[in-house]
């Protein structure tokens, strides 16, 4: 395994089959809202930061006003990043909910994962209650 597979492995919004075979479908979900909003919560953090350096930029020697437009720069692209995170983190969540309730009995959530394809962007699920097989896409 390399070193990025294991980091991978391990992170809190790794895959999808990998999530919900160790803690379920609801638990995934509620960690993948809860992250995704720490990290909307960053980016405005972030916003405000930006702003703040902005602010302080007014006067001060140079090398003041250097660091201050390198802090603008940094907390910009921290803000960015943090914005595209909680946006792919919230769409993929939402997007897995709206596929989590069995066709043929209409349970919502309670399903076990079966397998995926290649490139994890299709997972086979069961439900527990009618043993129905569906696929929820990325
Ligand atoms: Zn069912």
């Amino acid at each position: 395994m390399r070193a990025m597979d294991f980091l991978h492995a391990r992170s809190a919004n790794g895959r999808l089959a990998d999530g919900i075979r160790r803690v379920g479908f609801r638990k995934w979900y509620e960690r993948e809202l809860l992250s995704s909003h720490a990290h909307m919560i960053l980016s405005v953090l972030s916003v405000v930061a930006m702003l703040a350096s902005f602010e302080a930029s007014r006067g001060g020697s140079l090398l003041e006003q250097l660091a201050d437009a390198l802090f603008v720069i940094v907390t910009a692209l921290i803000g960015w990043w943090s914005m595209r995170r909680f946006l792919f983190l919230f769409m993929r969540a939402e997007g897995v909910a709206n596929q989590a309730s069995c066709g043929d009995c209409g349970e919502y959530g309670r399903f076990r994962v079966v397998g995926e394809n290649g490139d994890h962007s299709e997972t086979q699920v069961r439900c527990r209650k009618c043993e129905h097989l569906w696929t929820i896409c990325l």
